[in-house]
């Protein structure tokens, strides 16, 4: 059994796989570096729900296979919600070297909160992920992670914004999302909570 899953950002992959082998065994995962000739569709829609779905739709439609698509994105309160569907282009263009935007995104995002107080420094990982079946079959679920914006990057791991984000769970520790175990961030993060619900359904939709 084969599906698709429609991102080529090889960390959230992993990230993906990991959780959903855990849930779904036996089930071969393709990515788009995968499918030769693959064209990302353009993510233009206001929501991370509307997004997700866009996105595993144009998987099915260029694989034939089920599909499953996350978007996702920082929300940052003294922003508004900010920078949301626009956090993987905060600071311009996504597409190029992404360490290298996700170190411009993290500059940009810490200078524009340098007068913010840390009592007002509140915001949370938002994450959908969507599973469209070839017969026409779909589903999207939400996931989030809550916490704080610090005021230096700090750890190694994961991806993105990770480095400037202290989840609740480590807010007495001060830990960043990327000075944790890829396991423990797996158990509190916005996309492994979305993702564990969605498990179910993609194991009885694949039965
Ligand atoms: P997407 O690939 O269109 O979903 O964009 C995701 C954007 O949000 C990228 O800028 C990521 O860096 C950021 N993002 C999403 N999830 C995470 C995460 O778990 N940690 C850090 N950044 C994330």
């Amino acid at each position: 059994m084969r599906i698709f899953l429609a991102s080529a950002n090889a960390k959230k992959i992993a990230e993906m796989q990991r959780i959903l082998a855990a849930h779904v065994p036996d089930v071969e995962v393709l990515g788009i570096a995968d499918v030769d000739g693959y064209v990302e569709p353009v993510e233009d829609q206001p929501t991370f729900a509307g997004n997700a779905l866009l996105k595993a739709r144009a998987g099915v439609a260029a694989t034939g296979l089920p599909s499953v698509a996350d978007d996702s994105g920082l929300c940052v309160d003294a922003l508004n919600g900010m920078p949301g569907v626009l956090s993987a282009r905060w600071s311009g263009s996504p597409h190029g070297d992404k360490r290298a935007a996700d170190e411009r995104n993290n500059e940009l995002l810490l200078a524009q909160l340098h007068d913010v107080p840390d009592e007002r420094r509140g915001a949370h990982f938002a994450c959908a992920v969507a599973w469209v079946m070839p017969d026409g079959g779909e589903r999207v679920v939400e996931g989030r992670m809550d916490g704080r914006i610090v005021r230096e990057q700090r750890g190694s791991g994961g991806f993105g914004y990770d480095v400037v984000f202290v989840p609740v769970e480590h807010d007495a520790a001060g830990l960043t999302a990327a000075e944790l175990e890829p396991g423990e961030k797996d158990r509190i993060s916005h996309r492994g909570r979305a993702l564990r619900e969605l498990a179910p359904y993609v194991a009885a939709d694949l039965s």
